[in-house]
């Protein structure tokens, strides 16, 4: 494939001034309560307040971080979380980023792609399950063309096991060219994600051989520009945490995240901040590791400096960093997630096969048990997909992302979608904890009409109406 990059083309990652402000940001109290103050207002934060932020060392400084993200998630984001499962379609790749499990130099890595007849299972089992969210996974190989991941989105939609349904397709996919990313649109698709891994472009070349495709840093970094000329709104940005220093690669995502706000109009829909894991295989010197307490900090930060962007913390990380760091501003989490291909429909054990997995899973907990765990926390469990199917997203998305919004359409549907939740897939316990918690949401709700007009859909749901939505 020719690597043609989007339509002016640039290089937005600044390294010097990078650089300069992680060594010369120093903690200020003053500035940093006019920055808290922005923040509190929901306004997106510039790289200089960013830096600020991540230069805070005081305990003191560092708690009313994590207080304001704590009460910015509450405003802008509710109490809901939503739940979804990455599904790992083939891990056949010819890169060798040295960290992954699935790189093309492991020859004793089980590679393996789904056959249809697999994928149709492997959905079955997650619609189980109760999911109603997927992200596709997919290593970079000739096989895994636009139109081959098109047709494996399609294929997860038309899977329907007795009230189950996927309703939401995401991928996560190596850069394509602008009529790739078309390709994979037409076949209705919600978020398109592609992680840079590090912004640090000397960094970036020691773990991504030059003579990859996965070398070449600007056809990476310029993918998402590429994504939205070829129709995708919904883009999905991330850094691999460990390879370079933390500050670097967060400073790194609000250029991005400037980047698209300032070309199109449009923000990233999400940022994804995995930490690296144990791989098959993997001996690597890391002399950037994040430990707990960076990653709370780089959290905390990036819900602060992108208000508006969900934030998605994966099953990479522990159950307890999850318990601590979901409050800091995270919106979405996988749950019961198995990474070995073909994982779903084999009988679970705890055991994992690293040979044909990407990674070390960190929260092994089945989705019954997330759920409870995020109903006993008082979050809402949420499966919600209206906005994107009703074609609230990308600009309009920012439109709504206003007060208001989350009272009139995500609590709602989240509660919507957790009693379906309840009635088709629950266990006994998990069922009381949900009923509870809706009652203590509706009871919130301060318009008798609209109370009653929630109420209603819920009854419907119990008595067997499905996707119901605001
Ligand atoms: N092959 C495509 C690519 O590289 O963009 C998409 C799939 S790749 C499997 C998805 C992401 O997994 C990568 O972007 C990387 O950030 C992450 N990843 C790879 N190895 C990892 C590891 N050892 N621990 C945690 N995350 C890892
Ligand atoms: Fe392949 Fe993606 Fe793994 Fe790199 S991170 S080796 S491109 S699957």
């Amino acid at each position: 494939m020719n690597r043609i990059l989007s339509e002016n083309a640039v290089d937005f990652i600044d390294d010097s001034l990078l650089h300069s402000l992680i060594k010369n940001t120093k903690e200020d109290k003053a500035r940093l309560r006019d920055i808290f103050d922005k923040s509190k207002a929901k306004q997106a934060l510039s790289l200089e307040e960013t830096a600020a932020l991540l230069a805070i060392e005081s305990p003191e400084g560092l708690e009313e971080l994590y207080q304001t993200a704590r009460d910015l998630k509450r405003s802008i984001y509710g109490n809901r979380i939503v739940l979804f499962a990455p599904l790992y379609i083939g891990n056949n790749c010819i890169n060798n980023c040295t960290y992954c499990g699935f790189r093309s130099s492991l020859k004793d890595a089980v590679r393996k792609t789904l056959s249809d007849q697999e994928l149709v299972a492997e959905v079955a089992s997650l619609e189980r399950e109760g999911h109603k969210r997927l992200i596709l996974v997919y290593g970079e190989h000739p096989k895994y063309t636009p139109e081959f991941i098109a047709s494996t989105v399609r294929t997860c939609y038309n899977v329907k096991v007795g009230k189950g349904e996927i309703r939401r397709v995401n991928i996560n996919a190596a850069p394509m060219s602008v009529e790739g990313f078309r390709t994979v649109k037409e076949s209705g698709i919600g978020t398109f994600q592609v992680f840079q891994e590090t912004y640090h472009r000397e960094t970036y070349a020691k773990y991504h051989p030059v003579n990859t495709v996965k070398g070449d840093y600007m056809w990476r970094l310029n993918a998402m520009d590429r994504a939205f000329e070829g129709g995708i709104d919904d883009m999905g940005i991330g850094a691999l945490f460990g390879l370079y220093d933390w500050r670097y690669d967060v400073l790194g995502l609000i250029s991005h995240a400037i980047h698209l706000q300032k070309t199109y109009g449009v923000g990233p829909h999400t940022i994804s901040f995995p930490r690296i894991k144990p791989a098959f295989g993997l001996n690597l010197d890391l002399p950037y590791e994040v430990s707990d307490n960076q990653f709370k900090h780089l959290v905390a930060t990036l819900r602060l400096s992108v208000p508006y962007t969900g934030l998605i913390m994966t099953a990479r990380e522990s159950a307890e960093i999850r318990d601590e760091v979901i409050e800091f501003g995270v919106s979405q989490i996988d749950a019961g997630t198995r990474l070995e291909i073909g994982g779903y429909q084999e009988k679970r054990e705890l055991k994992q096969n690293l040979d044909r997995e990407q990674f070390e899973v960190g929260d092994q907990r089945e989705l019954d048990a997330v759920i409870r765990w995020l109903l006993n926390r008082e979050f809402i469990p949420s499966f919600c997909t209206s906005c994107y199917r009703v074609g609230r997203t990308g600009e309009h998305f920012m439109e709504y992302a206003i007060p208001g919004f989350i009272g009139n359409f995500c609590t709602p549907n989240a509660m919507l979608t957790l009693t379906e939740y309840l009635e088709d897939y629950s266990s006994e316990e998990t069922k009381q904890a949900g009923y509870k918690l809706i009652a203590n949401e509706l009871a919130k709700i301060k318009d008798p009409a609209r109370r009653e007009d929630i109420s209603g859909k819920i009854e419907q749901i119990k008595r067997g109406k499905r996707d119901l939505l605001y």
